[in-house]
C-alpha cells in the first residue's frame, strides 16, 4: 500500500515536471541563421538570431528559397529613411512547414508555404476587412519593422533558414508548383498582378511597362496572358530579345529618344516599376484620354521622381496612382493562378553564402540579372 502510494506520488511529480519542460520548450525563442548586413550600405555576413515560439495560429517554415527584390537592395542602402541594422532582408519566400500552432487549419506540417512582405495585420480594420492588408495601420512586414503582436521585436526577412508567421500570412503553394521559381512571386508577382487587375487590363488593351527587371517582366508576363499588346520600356539593349520572347510587340530602349517617337496618346494603360531617377510625365502624355498609370517603382528618396501638378491638367482625364504589393487573398489568386498557367519568374540560383550575395546585389544594382536571384537557402552552413 505505502509503495502504490509512493508510486503515484512519482508519477505525479514526474507528470508535472513533463509537462513545464514541455511549456518552457513550446515557448523557448527559436534558434534562426542566416545573412545581415550590419550597418547602412554593409556587406552581408552570416548572423545568428533567434524568432519567437510558434503560437497557437501560427506556423514555423523551413525555408527552402529567397528572393532578392530590389525594395531589399533600397533598404540595405536605407534609401527610403535611416534603417536599424543588423538587417536581415527577404520578403520574398517559400518554405516546408515544420511546425504548426494548435489552432492552425490551414496547414499541416510537410505543407509548402509562400511569404511575402506582411507576416502580420489586425484583421479589423477596414482595410483587413476589404482584404488590403498591405495598407492596415498595425500590418507587420517581414522585415524592417516591429512586430506589434510579439512584444515588439525587431522583425528579420527571408534570408534566413527558418520563419515563423501567422498561417493567415502564409500562402498555400500548390503540391504541383515549381518550388525553385516560387519566391518571386511572393513580391514580384503580386506587385505587378495586383495593378493590373485594379485597372481591368484586358484582351487587346495596350499597355507599357516601364522597367524589365523582376518586377517588369511578370508584369509582362501577366499581361500578354491576359491578351494585352504589351510594350516595355527600359535603358539597356541586353533585354530587347527577351522582351519579345516574353511576348512583348515592342521594345523601347528609352535612352534613344527616337524610339519614343509616335508613342504619345497610344496607350490604355502603363505600369511603372522604375527604381531610379525618371520621369514619370513621359510616360502620362503616352497614356489614351482615359488611360490610367500605376506606380510601384519606389526610388530612393534622394532619386525621387515628381510629377508637377502642371502635367496633371495639360494631360488631364488620365489617372495616374500608387499600388503597394496586394493583399493575402489576392495574393493567393496570384499564386493558384501563377502555377496553372506555368507563369514563373526566370530566376538564377545562387547559394546561400554571403560572398555569392553581395556579388548579386552589385550584379542587380548594375542591371545584369535576368531576372530574379533566388537563394536556395537549403545550401546554407552554419557551425551549430
Ligand atoms: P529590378 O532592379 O529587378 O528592375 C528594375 C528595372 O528597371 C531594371 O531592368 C532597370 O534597368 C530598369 N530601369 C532603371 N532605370 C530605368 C529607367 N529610367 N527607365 C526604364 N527602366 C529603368 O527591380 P525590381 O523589379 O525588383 O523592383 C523595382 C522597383 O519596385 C524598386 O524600386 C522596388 O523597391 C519597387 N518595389 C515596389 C513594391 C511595391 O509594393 N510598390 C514591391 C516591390 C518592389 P537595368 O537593369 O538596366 O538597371
Ligand atoms: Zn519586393
Amino acid at each position: 500500500m505505502k509503495r502504490n502510494i509512493f508510486l503515484a506520488f512519482l508519477l505525479f511529480w514526474m507528470g508535472l515536471f513533463t509537462a513545464s519542460a514541455h511549456t518552457v520548450e513550446e515557448h523557448a525563442r527559436i534558434p534562426a541563421h542566416g545573412f545581415a548586413v550590419m550597418a547602412e550600405g554593409g556587406e552581408f555576413q552570416p548572423y545568428t538570431f533567434s524568432r519567437h515560439a510558434v503560437g497557437d495560429n501560427e506556423i514555423q517554415i523551413e525555408i527552402l528559397y529567397a528572393g532578392i527584390c530590389h525594395s531589399d537592395l533600397h533598404h540595405v542602402a536605407s534609401d527610403w529613411g535611416k534603417e536599424e541594422y543588423p538587417l536581415v532582408p527577404g520578403h520574398e519566400i517559400v518554405g516546408r512547414v515544420v511546425k504548426i500552432g494548435k489552432n492552425v487549419t490551414k496547414f499541416k506540417v510537410g505543407d509548402i508555404a509562400g511569404v511575402g512582405c506582411l507576416v502580420n495585420a489586425c484583421g479589423e480594420c477596414e482595410f483587413c476587412l476589404m482584404g488590403l492588408e498591405q495598407y492596415c495601420p498595425n500590418r507587420v512586414l517581414t522585415y524592417h519593422d516591429h512586430d506589434k503582436y510579439h512584444d515588439n521585436e525587431q522583425t528579420q526577412g527571408g534570408y534566413s533558414d527558418t520563419l515563423v508567421v501567422s498561417q493567415n500570412f502564409a500562402i498555400k503553394v500548390p503540391e504541383n508548383a515549381d518550388i525553385e521559381k516560387i519566391a518571386p512571386l511572393l513580391c514580384a508577382g503580386i506587385t505587378t498582378w495586383s495593378p493590373i487587375h485594379y485597372m481591368n487590363v484586358k484582351k487587346g488593351d495596350k499597355i507599357g511597362i516601364a522597367g524589365f527587371g523582376g518586377l517588369g517582366h511578370m508584369a509582362v508576363k501577366y499581361a500578354v496572358a491576359l491578351g494585352a499588346e504589351v510594350t516595355v520600356f527600359d535603358i539597356t539593349e541586353a533585354k530587347r530579345e527577351d522582351a519579345k520572347r516574353m511576348g512583348a510587340v515592342r521594345y523601347v530602349n528609352v535612352t534613344n529618344p527616337e524610339e519614343l517617337n509616335g508613342l504619345d496618346n497610344s496607350l490604355n494603360y502603363v505600369l511603372s516599376t522604375v527604381p531610379a531617377k525618371y520621369d514619370p510625365a513621359m510616360y502620362m502624355k503616352m497614356l489614351k484620354i482615359n488611360g490610367q498609370m500605376a506606380i510601384v517603382g519606389l526610388p530612393a528618396i534622394k532619386n525621387m521622381p515628381s510629377i508637377s501638378v502642371l502635367s496633371f491638367v495639360i494631360h488631364g482625364n488620365r489617372k495616374v496612382f500608387g499600388s503597394q504589393i496586394g493583399g493575402i487573398k489576392e495574393t493567393q489568386e496570384m499564386l493558384d493562378y501563377s502555377v496553372a498557367h506555368n507563369l514563373y519568374p526566370e530566376v538564377e540560383v545562387i547559394k546561400a553564402d554571403a560572398a555569392a550575395i553581395n556579388e548579386a546585389y552589385k550584379k542587380v544594382q548594375a542591371g545584369e540579372v535576368k531576372f530574379r536571384y533566388v537563394i536556395d537557402m537549403k545550401t546554407l552552413k552554419h557551425a551549430d
